[in-house]
């Protein structure tokens, strides 16, 4: 089989691109190792995706925001950042008046399944499920794929949207520098006694890092990071006893915790791939730079180098150039990592300092939060990372407990 593009990796991130090259006439290819079944029909995973008003941009241009139901989507109206005990932090807000919002809400699951929607009907796409690649090689004319039902591939590029712990982009030769954070997120949804009146919380407690991301019908995203040994004590216990321990662990803010879904956790390891590129060869979505999800900047940074290749490969074909020359490929590389790095290596930092619980750094974040108001740029780091990609529509507050 010959095609133009093959995309491994039916993700959002893959999906996503491959929406967004349905309309340029090149034939494409989608390898995905899970069944059909599972990505038109995505059972929940616990993450609720916050998407800044530049992704929402994206995915209204893809068509696949107008898939999601109103229930959907949850407003993010305002972000709290608290240290220790502290009762009231680093606040921050929307500039443009009270209608605007930092971002929205999106279940992981009906990002999928939108974005699946999108595509199933493509002419110019193929979507072949339930396969796995099993070779990669790059030194011929043509990229080839070997896949696990026998069939050979041929492609003028290759593109890998297969994970952080991306198989393709070690058969390519590519490294990648990984950091195990050696905890372990747990994510549920609950119900609150307490309204949250739209405010996203992330609690830098001691030992113990605590979020709540606010849905509809006073419900919430409850996201607990603990070392391993402690996710598992918590997640072995039944519902009444686990929400009693988040009613306690929350020191009772918002009342009585109830959880209303199915709990899930995640290793916490960050991924950045030393080249993004390779001959007809990219890397996208997670594949590429796989954030810790503290500052919620994953899917967003994946849908923007989506974005970034998608014009690049629509520029170069529509006035009939190479859709896979290294130059193309050098330009995505270099306008993804500029867009990237400095927000991967501030997410570092800020998860380093922040669950560093020996007295020093407790003062040294305290002190963070306390410059975060006064000085621009630490002001501008954070909001950046904390609150999304356009810093100059939002306002920090900083409160005295
Ligand atoms: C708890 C949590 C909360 C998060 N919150 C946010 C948030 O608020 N905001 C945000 O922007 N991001 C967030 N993220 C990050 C976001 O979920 C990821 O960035 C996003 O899912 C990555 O999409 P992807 O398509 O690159 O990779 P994936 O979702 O990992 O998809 C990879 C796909 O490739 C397939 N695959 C893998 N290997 C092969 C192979 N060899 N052959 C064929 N198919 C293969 C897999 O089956 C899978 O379907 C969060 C992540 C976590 C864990």
């Amino acid at each position: 089989m010959n095609v133009d593009i093959a995309i491994v990796g039916a993700g959002p991130a893959g999906l996503c691109l491959a929406r967004s090259l349905a309309d340029t006439g090149l034939s494409i290819l989608v390898i995905e190792q899970q069944a059909q079944q599972t990505l038109q029909e995505p059972s929940f995973d616990g993450r609720e995706i916050a998407l800044t008003p530049r992704s929402v941009r994206i995915l209204k241009e893809l068509g696949i925001w107008q898939r999601l139901g109103p229930a959907d989507i949850a407003p993010l109206r305002s972000a709290r950042v608290l240290n220790g005990t502290v009762a009231r932090g680093l606040h921050v807000v929307p500039t443009h008046g009270d209608e605007a919002e930092l971002g929205f809400l999106v279940p992981n699951d009906r990002i999928r399944r939108a974005a699946y929607a999108s595509v199933e009907q493509e002419p110019r796409i193929t979507l072949a499920c339930g396969i796995t690649v099993e070779q990669l090689a790059l030194d011929g004319p043509l990229a080839r794929l070997s896949l696990s039902n026998g069939a050979e591939v041929s492609a003028q590029l290759v593109i890998a949207a297969d994970s952080r712990f991306s198989k393709l982009r070690r058969d390519a030769g590519i490294a990648a520098d990984m950091h195990d954070f050696g905890k372990t997120m747990l994510v549920c949804r609950m119900a609150l006694e307490k309204p949250h009146h739209g405010e996203a919380l992330e609690w830098f407690g001691h030992a113990q890092t605590l979020a709540v991301l606010p849905l509809r019908n006073d419900e919430a995203s409850i996201v607990v990071t603990l070392p391993p040994d402690e996710m598992r004590r918590l997640m072995a216990m039944d519902d009444d006893a686990f929400n009693a321990e988040m009613r306690r662990r929350f020191n009772h803010r918002f009342g009585d915790m109830r959880l209303v879904s199915t709990r899930h956790t995640y290793p916490l390891v960050g991924v950045y791939a030393r080249r993004f590129m390779a001959r007809r060869f990219a890397l996208v979505g997670d594949a590429a730079v796989g954030m810790h999800p503290v500052t919620a900047h994953g899917f967003n940074l994946g849908l923007r180098g989506v974005q970034t290749l998608a014009a690049l490969i629509c520029r170069a074909n529509s006035s009939g150039r190479d859709i896979a020359s290294v130059d193309l490929l050098r330009s995505y590389q270099r306008m993804h990592r500029r867009a990237t790095w400095p927000l991967y290596a501030a997410t570092g930092a800020i998860v380093a300092m922040y669950t560093d619980d020996r007295p020093i750094a407790r003062h040294a974040r305290a002190a963070l939060l306390h410059a975060s108001q006064a000085l621009p740029p630490v002001r501008h780091a954070i909001a950046h990372a904390l609150a999304a990609d356009d810093h100059r529509r939002f306002r920090l507050r900083r409160h005295r407990s």
